[in-house]
Parts: structure tokens; C-alpha cells; sequence
């Protein structure tokens, strides 16, 4: 159960004054539906309203605050015309300006003849100093409130800035003192403020360097929140691994059998993830293993030698995919590849009803299905096991982090491989798997050439229309890849069909198209068309990044190739680079490119290895916009800035190891106060893992 101390900050916004149905619904798509994901939104600069000079210092388009006496109104005649408002002090006179404004409510707040103060943007015009629209007026008494540094927030449509602020400042007088979850010496040496402070210091920058990530409320914030989730993962983890495994050993006449009817021989970084896995299965403990790879590296080989092993020593396995598709296909994968071994795989997907599935639920009851393939529904309640020794979890990344360590708590005593394709940089592994064992396909199955990258000025595009001739001459088949347009599909089709017309009238019908918009049936079409050579020149947009095999084509060419992403990049050019024959890949670029953009495409230039592509577009652009993390199920931070704070996540997964030593039930002072801690990072079911306090 949540503390009662963080009742306040869980209530919905709407308990924030000021905020009702149709600010709560806005608001709630920026920050969040709770008081607390209003904390969180932390300003991105910040306005100085302190400087205070008089009429005739104040610097052309600054933020000044002035003190002025109210000389004379001057309503507006007709309605384009502005309301202005003269008024003076010691040096000089100015006009405030108003558009639309209300005579009568202006007359009421700057009466003729009070002295006021006024905050906001001035400019001369033919002479005379301006401020339109002053975002702040008052009198003496509201200097305070006025002569300060106002937070400037991140916004959507219909929040504007003042709103924001005071939804912030209502949210912070619901937050009190937390007990402290920090290592006293930690926060000591680090200068960090208590939490409430932070909170209010983050809220509040008085100058530039209060923005940085390094600023000690912000380091403190980002903190708790990485301490948060690095606590949750290892009590997750610590769960699984606590139910003792069985060591898990098999003879090889299976897998033998599988590898001698292999129509490739298996690579060194399969041998080696094979090696490490077999290893921890040996083991009497429960084995938790990653295997990433990128698509195409060959995991599905390692998933089923892997089963093989369980099988071979008496038990059962279970390969899972996120969806029903994907299941299916690793099911005609692997299907053939048993043949002749006397192993009949077994498919359970939620498409199986009634009798049919009653008859597989006994089959994998009895232990007649020693490999059973499938989707989540191999994992719902009534699904019993026989002999469950190991579960394979292909998942794409389409599980939660939780969820996916949940279910391998499941079953008793069962080993767990998860796989997935997305290189994830390191510092983001922390964040979304603990200290899980990995092991990576690095190395290419053999046959895949590298791909010759060069990079060259879009300029030189009718060149490069012209010399592809010559190369289709040669036999080749050549993507052509036409660029993205953010915000509108619409412009990218017509990119796109501007340039089948312009290589049509070079090529002829040697050339197709295919874009997103277009009929699935339409688009089969065209795709089987260049599968079998009909045609060499396929524009496309981005669509071709997923699932199309065509081992003949060797080309990729991607105009404006700065506006993708380097993970996408790095897919597109996967498509090549899979035949016999060396392969190219061409990224034209608009110019000017930018410092950012030219280290990109250096990237691309010099290495193949999505590893490093992945780290480099961290360091190059943050957590939050390497390309598919949103969709990816890696964990979104609201506070910590990666790789900014990669210092801090190691640090707090070195603290979480301490923790637990000395206190594995969180029982102690600190102890309380870090399931405080996870709770306010709602990470309330992995408290659930702890004996109660
Ligand atoms: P992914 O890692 O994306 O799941 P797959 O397991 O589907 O990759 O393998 C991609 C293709 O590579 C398959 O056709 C597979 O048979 C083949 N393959 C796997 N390992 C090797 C290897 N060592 N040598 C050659 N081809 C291989
Ligand atoms: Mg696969």
C-alpha cells in the first residue's frame, strides 16, 4: 500500500486549482494524469525579470521591469488601431501598447496618476520606448511577485506558460519533507539538497547553469528516479533467481543431429552465446540471459539449440512471441529443421478455442509437447506444464520490463533466454534489464559482404540517376529510397512519385514504386515483381524497412539521408549486403549539412556494427530520441537525462547493491524510506517482491 504521506501528490490534477475538465484533459497528454507528473515537468529556461532601469536606460527588445507613474489613456478609434497607455518616471516617458484590449479594465488597473509596475519586452519605436502587452502590472505591494525569475515550461497547444507556472507552484504546496532514502555520506559529498528542496530549487533557475543536467537539485532528482529503477529491477530480479533452479544438461544427440542437417555452419558469436547459455543452464541456479542480436544475426538457430538442450535432458521448453504472426513464423522456421529428429513442435496462440485447445493444454500437460511455440497464451493460468525446464522469450521489445520478469517468476525452476533485435546501447540495458547476463550477436552469418557506405551532396543526384544504369546493367537491384517528410505523408508520396517519373523516363518499366498509402495487395505486387527481377529499380519510402528479403539487391540509395535517424539508417541498409555480390550503399545528403548531421553520416560511413551505431545516436541525440525507444518498451525517464546522468545510473546500481546486502527486506530506517522512494516512482508492485515492513 502507498504511503499515506504521497496520498497528496497521487490525487488527479484536477485538485490543483485552476484546473478543470478542459485544462486537466491538455495537461494530462504534457504531463501526466497525477499531481506528481506536474512536479516532474521541469522548466527548459527561464525569463529574468529582476533588472529594473529607468525609462531611458532600458535596452532595446530586453525583459526590464520599470517603475513608472500613469500619464494618460489613449483609446483606440477603430479596432486595428492599439489602446496605448502613456506614462513616465524621472528620465523619460513610454507607451504601453495594447490590441483589443478593454478600455474599462485597463482604466481600472492603471488609473491616471498611480505609480505601477510593469515587467516585459521593450523596443523603441521612432524614438519612443514600447512595451506591448506587459506580461506583468501591479502595484508597490506585488513587486515581489513581479520583479523575479519566472520558470519558462515546456507547453502544448492551449497551456500557456502562466498557467503551467501556477499549476507548478499549486502542485509544490501539496509536497512535503520525505524521508531521507539518500546515503547520508552520498548526499554529503554530492552537495545535494533534500528532496523537497530540489524539487523547489529545479522549479525555480535564477540563472543558466540551474538548467544544466550537472545542477545538484536536478542531479538529486534524476538520482532518485534512476535509484528507483535500478532497486525495482534487482528486487525483480533477485525474486526470480531466488527459486533455486536445476541444472540443465543435455547429451547433444539432438542438437548434433540439427547441426550436421544445418545448411550453414553456425557463426562465432552464435558458438559463443550458445557456450554461455548451455553454461548457465548447467548451473543449479536459475539462468536469466539476454540475447541480443540484430534481425538477421540468427537468434532463432540459438533459440531452438538452446530448447534442444532442455529437451535432451527430459524437460520441456517454450519458445514466445509477442504476436500471433511472429509465432507462426518461427513455427515454420523451426518446424522443417526437426524433421528427423522425432520432435513435433507444438503451436499455442490465442486463435486456438475450445476442443482444439483443450487437446494442446493436455498435450502439454502430459509432456507429449516437449517444444511448444507460441504467443502469451502459453503463459495464462490454466496452461500447465509437465516438465517445464526453459522458456525463450522473443520479445521484440513488445514486453514490459516487469512483465516480462514476472512471467519468467511463473513457472517453477525454469530457465529464461530473452531475445530481442534492437541494439540497445548499454546505458540504456542498465535501465531496462539490471545486471541481466548478455550475450550479443555481433558477427554476421557468413555470406553477409560488407556494405561499401559513401556519402555525397544531394547535387550530385542526376549523376547518380545516370551511373545506376550501368550497375543494372551489371545485374544489380537497386533500392531507392526517398525521404522522409516529417508531418506530412501526403508531400513524402509525391517525393517519392516524382522520382519513379524522373527514373521511369531514364529506366522504363524497369522501375517500380511502393509507399505506405498504397493497397497491401498493390504493394505485394510490386515487392514480388522486384523479388523476381521484373524489375531493378524499387522507390520507396521508408516501408521497405521491414521484412523484405531480396538477397540479389545490392544497391541502397537514400536521399537526404541527414533527416533518418541512424537506427533507421542502419535498417535500411540491413536490406542489402545479404547475396553473393558486394553491395553499396549511397546516403545523399542536403546541404548545408549540419555538425550533428555530418557526424551521423560519418558513423553510418565507418561501421556496420548497430552496437555502436546505437551508442553513437545516444551520445548524439539523447534517450529519448533514438529512434523506436518510445515504441521500444525501454523505460522512459522523467528526470534523469541519459546519457547525461550515465554517471549517476551506475552509481545507483552500485547503491542497490549495498542496499540489499545490508538491508534485503528494506527494513530499516532507509529501508522504509527507499520503499517511500519506490513508490513514488509507482513502482508499487515490485514493493509486493519485499517481506512486508
Ligand atoms: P534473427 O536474429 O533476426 O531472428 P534469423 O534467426 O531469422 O535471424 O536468421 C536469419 C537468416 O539467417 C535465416 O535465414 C537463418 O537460416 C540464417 N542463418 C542463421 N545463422 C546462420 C549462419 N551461421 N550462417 C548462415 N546463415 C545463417
Ligand atoms: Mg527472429
Amino acid at each position: 500500500m502507498r504511503p499515506e504521506i504521497l496520498f497528496p501528490l497521487f490525487r488527479a490534477i484536477t485538485a490543483l486549482a485552476g484546473v478543470g475538465p478542459r485544462i486537466s484533459k491538455l495537461l494530462e497528454k504534457l504531463t501526466g494524469p497525477h499531481i506528481v507528473d506536474v512536479l516532474w515537468h521541469l522548466p527548459s529556461s527561464f525569463v529574468d525579470r529582476r533588472f529594473a532601469p529607468k525609462i531611458s536606460e532600458a535596452p532595446d527588445h530586453s525583459v526590464v521591469t520599470l517603475d513608472v507613474t500613469v500619464m494618460k489613456h489613449h483609446p483606440t478609434r477603430n479596432r486595428r488601431a492599439p489602446y496605448k497607455v502613456t506614462c513616465f518616471d524621472e528620465t523619460g516617458v513610454m507607451d504601453l501598447v495594447f490590441f483589443n484590449a478593454r478600455g474599462d479594465y485597463l482604466e481600472k488597473q492603471l488609473p491616471e496618476g498611480a505609480t505601477r509596475i510593469v515587467s516585459g519586452t521593450v523596443e523603441r519605436f521612432n524614438g519612443v520606448l514600447q512595451m506591448t502587452h506587459p506580461d506583468r502590472m501591479g502595484t508597490e505591494d506585488e513587486r515581489a511577485e513581479i520583479q523575479t525569475v519566472d520558470p519558462v515550461y515546456p507547453l502544448t497547444a492551449g497551456i500557456t506558460n502562466k498557467l503551467m507556472g501556477k499549476t507548478v507552484r499549486g502542485a509544490l504546496e501539496k509536497t512535503e519533507a520525505l524521508p531521507e532514502w539518500l546515503d547520508p555520506a552520498y548526499k554529503t559529498k554530492k552537495k545535494w539538497p533534500d528532496w523537497q528542496d530540489a524539487l523547489k530549487a529545479a522549479h525555480t533557475p535564477q540563472e543558466e547553469s540551474d538548467l544544466y543536467a550537472d545542477s545538484p537539485p536536478r542531479e538529486r532528482l534524476a538520482y532518485d528516479e534512476l535509484l528507483a529503477n535500478q532497486l525495482a529491477l534487482a528486487l525483480v530480479r533477485r525474486t526470480v533467481r531466488r527459486a533455486a533452479g536445476r541444472p540443465i544438461v543435455g547429451d547433444g544427440h539432438l542438437r548434433n543431429k540439427i547441426r550436421a542437417a544445418l545448411p550453414f555452419q553456425l557463426t562465432g558469436s552464435q558458438e559463443e552465446a550458445l557456450k554461455e547459455i548451455e553454461e548457465d543452464m548447467a548451473q543449479p541456479l536459475r539462468m536469466l540471459r539476454l540475447l541480443q542480436g540484430d534481425v538477421g544475426s540468427g537468434k532463432t538457430v540459438v533459440a531452438l539449440l538452446t530448447a534442444l538442450t532442455a529437451i535432451e535432458a527430459g524437460m520441456q521448453a517454450v519458445i514466445m512471441a509477442p504476436t500471433e504472426i511472429l509465432a507462426r513464423q518461427h513455427m515454420e522456421t523451426i518446424e522443417p529443421l526437426l524433421q528427423g529428429t522425432g520432435i513435433t513442435p507444438t503451436i499455442l496462440t490465442g486463435r486456438n478455442k475450445g476442443k482444439k485447445r483443450t487437446a494442446i493444454l493436455d498435450q502439454i500437460k502430459s509432456g507429449e509437447a516437449q517444444l511448444a511455440i507460441g504467443t502469451h497464451a502459453l503463459f495464462q493460468e490454466d496452461v500447465d506444464f509437465h516438465n517445464l525446464g526453459l522458456a525463450v522469450i522473443d520479445e521484440q521489445h513488445r514486453f514490459g520490463v516487469h512483465q516480462r520478469l514476472a512471467l519468467a517468476g511463473k513457472g517453477q525452476h525454469v530457465d529464461v533466454l530473452v531475445m530481442t533485435a534492437t541494439p540497445i546501447p548499454r546505458t540504456l540495458m542498465l535501465t531496462a534489464y539490471g545486471d541481466m547476463d548478455v550475450s550479443r550477436l555481433r558477427e554476421k552469418p557468413a555470406g553477409r559482404k560488407p556494405v561499401d557506405t559513401r556519402v555525397m551532396a544531394l547535387n550530385k543526384l542526376e549523376e547518380v540517376a545516370h551511373s545506376i544504369g550501368r550497375m543494372v546493367q551489371k545485374g544489380a537491384r537497386i533500392y531507392w529510397v526517398c525521404p522522409l517528410v516529417e508531418e506530412s505523408d501526403k508531400l513524402e508520396i509525391a517525393a517519392a512519385e516524382e522520382r519513379f517519373d524522373h527514373l521511369k523516363s531514364l529506366y522504363g518499366d524497369r522501375v517500380g514504386l511502393v509507399h505506405g498509402k498504397m493497397k497491401a495487395t498493390d504493394k505485394d505486387t510490386v515487392m514480388a515483381a522486384f523479388v523476381s527481377g521484373e524489375i531493378d529499380i524499387l522507390v520507396a519510402t521508408t516501408v521497405i524497412e521491414v521484412g523484405v528479403n531480396v538477397p540479389e539487391a545490392t544497391v541502397m540509395i537514400v536521399e537526404h539521408a541527414e533527416r533518418f535517424g541512424l537506427a533507421q539508417l542502419h535498417q535500411l541498409r540491413g536490406r542489402i549486403g545479404r547475396g553473393m555480390d558486394a553491395s553499396t550503399c549511397l546516403l545523399l545528403y542536403g546541404a548545408p549539412l549540419s555538425e550533428n548531421g555530418q557526424a551521423r553520416l560519418k558513423i553510418m560511413r565507418e561501421t556496420e556494427d548497430g552496437f555502436i551505431i546505437a551508442e553513437e545516436d545516444l551520445r548524439l541525440r539523447g534517450a529519448g530520441e533514438v529512434l523506436g525507444t518510445r515504441q521500444s518498451g525501454l523505460p522512459e525517464f522523467k528526470l534523469a537525462q541519459l546519457p547525461a546522468h550515465e554517471e549517476l545510473l551506475a552509481a545507483a546500481r552500485d547503491d542497490v547493491k549495498l542496499i540489499l546486502d545490508k538491508d534485503p527486506e528494506l527494513q530499516s530506517e532507509r529501508g522504509t524510506a527507499l520503499r517511500t522512494l519506490l513508490y513514488l516512482f509507482e513502482e508499487d508492485a515490485t514493493v509486493g517482491y519485499l517481506r512486508s515492513g
